[in-house]
């Protein structure tokens, strides 16, 4: 059983690394005539090693199958082109918990007629309603003016119809962030939009329904009714207690109200999984339940001898668990303790012994049937490797007369030491205080916060003004008073022992698997010989570091994806310098969401230098996240008045030893790092206008290569900048007077608006390839015709990020390539996914050393957007 459960866990696993989604036909012919004839190879060959090979062959099939056909179901629809980004008319239901933040709502929808045409395939999508003039709220219409600015009160499974602007699943990619397109596909939604607050705006009531073609409500509702009822009566029974968010993804699942700061206190101890509803929350309830019905059956003869008090025990606590899932929304975890538990319970009530290895596989095969998406989960890998960590450590040992806290702590000591290889994959980020933080946080929330909350919300389900619902409140509130204590104990934690955090984001399959062996042999049973063999195979995983350039002379450009704005990393063998910082998001901006994690892929802790070009918003917005997150030694800045650097912003955990230093940027500064110089192009030293016209430009060259970056300066900036250069760059107008600047790579000014890249420029720089740092669709349509014209005709290879995700250049000299002996003449291993043409790829310097990574084709998977 075991072996085929891998093996169809396997055949989903395959299936994940595809970079399209095969053709139905041939692919399910195919996969079924492999099935049949393993079956036949197994009927015909009875022999124990055929049979089994062919057996687990046809498992791995069967999963590969399942999970394509799944996957061809949820594409089953898709947005098409024409109206993406266009105003549409759509009719549907709320199909999860609304997340209410202060400038906006956002939620689950699933359409039932778009446009006035009905959709039978019901598509799911994300829909985002913004307060007007907020951040990220659509333009306003001319409807609109008249409509009041306040977000309207919308609940799961409510009835809507509205405008809205859609667009395909498609988001930033960049190495160490969030794959959001992942997320999106694994629940299953195929667009995401903004709704326009207009006219056309009609909610359902009971009397009037909308012109809906299928006016049935859907009946699956109720669950999710009644998880909102619940988080409104909660909300309402703890007002302005300041742990109720966390009260609400106690009970029923939604984590949406915890906000940042306090994640990170969950994250810096280890202990976020508290807050997830997982198995540990269900097993503890059914654990709570099944103590207390026991003891009070026990009390009662003539219910004890009707039915012994365990079984009766046993049959209330499998219907907690059942409640209890239900009401966090049957996550993944949920849903494999719950199968773990019914497997269990049945196994007591019929009296057999069953194996705990064959109960688990059972749970994972029906977690897998349910969503086979579910192996993109991290919540599988956590929530599964916990048990089987659990198992292996308790599992046939003899350990007798041992304290229940030798045992307690043991078993915490396994899970802290054993999810350490997991969760570094996940978070990149392993903290070795959840040992201490877990002896007061994990028995408190599990044993005492949850049951209490869980009681108390179900009494508030009675009617408001009854005995039974004040009775709750008053739970309520004493979990919310205890949830406060353990609460003040996590944050006392997280602020005296930072070092604990054990932050290793550098990560890669080899070390993680060695590690996993490592902990299994720390973790064997004593006696057993080379326990200590453990630390070495960890060793990798611990030292570990990733490439950088090693050379003197060799540097690295990566143009992150921040979506409409841009943000740079240039890496030389021991300097770090970040140009632009990308923009601002509704809750959160691309330097803690995108630079930070991205840095700390390569394992960068500290910027020497941080040049802002200017203080638009789609530049600067993710300064102050940086400043907060990481060391930056020196930042120049065309505007240094501006408030995103005057304001100073505590560091984490207090660390202010090092004060940054902001000078001005200007034309004349100049600085060698490793070999590569640095030069400081525009705006020139008396500049006084802030803006665009003083984005601060900057040339790195090697002498060989040379890259530009021109943050939004305009036309008539840039012909004054390309002569002031010209005139003082003897270097290159010696041997070549035309181009007389020429360039490796150029980041296009003001993300290839036609208000910049003049002619003058482009024949001046005559660049090799051409970046555009601009957004998905975006609302510009960024980068020009015109300029995209420009560019090709001068025989430049162009790139935009939202094509390539993050795009790395890495720049080595041919004396250390030649030196090595590896002296390929075009060393180019990737140039996919450029627009415009690639011939021209040679026209001037060796440039046989320039290799490009565009991460969003490299790293290719069916879910995101092609
Ligand atoms: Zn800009």
């Amino acid at each position: 059983v075991i072996t085929l459960t891998l093996a169809f866990l396997a055949g989903i696993l395959i299936f994940q690394l595809l970079s399209t989604i095969p053709a139905l036909l041939p692919t399910t012919l195919a996969a079924g005539t492999g099935m049949m004839i393993c079956i036949f190879l197994a009927l015909k060959y009875p022999q124990h090693k055929t049979k089994t090979l062919s057996k687990i062959c046809g498992a791995t099939l069967l999963g590969f199958l399942y999970v394509f056909l799944h996957a061809q179901y949820i594409d089953r629809w898709q947005l098409p082109p024409r109206l993406e980004k266009q105003n549409i008319l759509l009719t549907g239901y709320v199909d999860s918990l609304p997340t209410k933040k202060e400038q906006h709502i956002s939620f689950d929808f699933i359409i039932t007629t778009l446009n006035g045409t009905p959709i039978a395939q019901r598509p799911k999508v994300h829909l985002t309603w913004y307060k007007q003039h907020s951040w990220g709220a659509p333009p306003p219409n001319s409807l609109s003016k008249s409509l009041p600015n306040i977000l309207p009160n919308i609940l799961a499974g409510d009835q809507w119809q509205f405008n809205a602007r859609l667009k395909r699943p498609h988001s930033t990619l960049n190495p160490g962030s969030f794959d959001y397109e992942k997320y999106l596909w694994q629940h299953q939604i195929r667009a995401t939009g903004n709704i326009i607050d207009d006219a056309n705006v009609i909610a359902a009531t009971p009397n009037q329904p909308l012109p809906d073609a299928k006016q049935t409500p859907p009946t699956r509702y109720w669950i999710l009714r009644l998880r909102q009822q619940l988080e409104n009566r909660i909300n309402q029974a703890l007002a302005n207690r300041p742990l109720t968010p966390m009260i609400t993804a106690l009970v029923i699942g939604n984590q949406s109200g915890i906000n940042k700061e306090e994640w990170q206190i969950f994250r810096d101890t280890g202990t976020s999984y508290l807050m997830a509803i997982a198995g540990l929350h269900i097993c503890l309830a059914a654990g709570a339940v099944f103590i207390l019905v026991r003891f009070l059956w026990r009390r009662h003869p003539y219910l004890a001898l009707r039915l012994p008090a365990h079984e009766a025990a046993a049959t209330f606590g499998l219907g907690a668990a059942t409640l209890y899932s239900v009401l966090s929304g049957f996550s993944i975890p949920t849903q494999r303790a719950l199968v773990m538990l019914i497997v269990f319970t049945s196994a007591l009530l019929s009296r057999r012994h069953v194996n705990p290895w064959h109960t688990l596989c059972l749970a994972l095969f029906i977690v897998l049937l349910i969503d086979p998406l579910a192996v993109l989960t991290q919540g599988l890998w956590l929530s599964f490797s916990a048990v089987i960590l659990i198992f292996y450590v308790t599992a046939g040992r003899l350990r007798l007369a041992q304290s229940w806290w030798r045992k307690y702590s043991r078993m915490q000591w396994a899970i802290t030491l054993g999810l350490a290889p997991i969760t570094l994959f996940f978070f990149a980020h392993a903290s070795l205080l959840t040992f201490v933080a877990n002896i007061i946080a994990m028995p408190g929330v599990c044993s005492f916060v949850v049951p209490l909350s869980i009681l108390g919300a179900l009494c508030l389900l009675a009617h408001p003004a009854s005995l039974l619902a004040q009775c709750g409140q008053i739970i309520l509130l004493t979990a919310e008073k205890l949830l406060e204590l353990i609460w003040w104990w996590l944050k006392w934690l997280a602020m005296v022992l930072p070092q604990l955090n054990w932050q290793q984001p550098v990560f890669n399959w080899w070390c993680g698997a060695f590690a996993i062996v490592g902990v299994m042999l720390l973790l064997a049973p004593r006696g057993f010989c080379s326990k200590w063999m453990g630390l070495m195979w960890i060793a990798p995983l611990i030292f570990y570091t990733p490439a950088t350039p090693r050379h003197p002379g060799e540097f690295w450009l990566s143009v992150l994806d921040v979506g409409q704005g841009l943000a740079t990393v240039i890496r030389t063998s021991n300097h770090v310098l970040v140009y632009d910082t990308g923009p601002k998001f509704a809750a959160s901006d691309s330097g803690e969401t995108i630079i930070i994690p991205f840095l700390q892929t390569a394992a960068i802790n500290k910027i020497d230098t941080l040049i802002v070009s200017h203080s638009d918003d789609d530049h600067s917005g993710g300064v102050t996240s940086i400043r907060r997150l990481m060391q930056v030694e020196t930042i120049l800045a065309s505007d240094v008045a501006h408030s995103s650097l005057t304001s100073s912003s505590p560091r984490r955990h207090g660390n202010t030893s090092n004060s940054t230093k902001i000078t001005h940027c200007h034309y004349g500064q100049e600085w060698q790092w490793d070999g590569v110089s640095f030069k400081i192009l525009h705006p020139l030293p008396n500049a006084l206008v802030a803006g665009n016209d003083t984005s601060c430009v900057l040339r790195v060259t090697n002498g060989e290569h040379s890259i530009m970056l021109l943050g939004d300066i305009p036309k008539t900036q840039e012909k004054l900048m390309i002569k002031r250069a010209t005139i003082n760059h003897t270097h290159y107008a010696s041997d070549s007077p035309t181009p007389s600047l020429p360039t490796s790579v150029v980041v296009a000014a003001h993300h290839g608006s036609a208000t910049s890249s003049s002619p003058t420029f482009v024949t001046a720089t005559q660049p090799q390839y051409v970046v555009f740092a601009a957004g998905y669709k975006n609302r510009f349509n960024f980068p020009a015709a015109s300029v995209v014209e420009r560019y090709r005709q001068s025989g430049a290879t162009m790139f935009t990020t939202a094509a390539t995700g993050a795009l790395t250049f890495k720049f080595k000299l041919k004396k250390s390539i030649q030196s090595k002996g590896e002296n390929q003449p075009n060393h180019i291993k990737n140039s996919a996914g450029s627009i415009g043409n690639s011939h021209g790829s040679n026209n001037h310097s060796g440039n046989n050393a320039i290799e490009i990574l565009p991460y969003r084709i490299i790293t290719r998977r069916y879910w995101h957007d092609s």
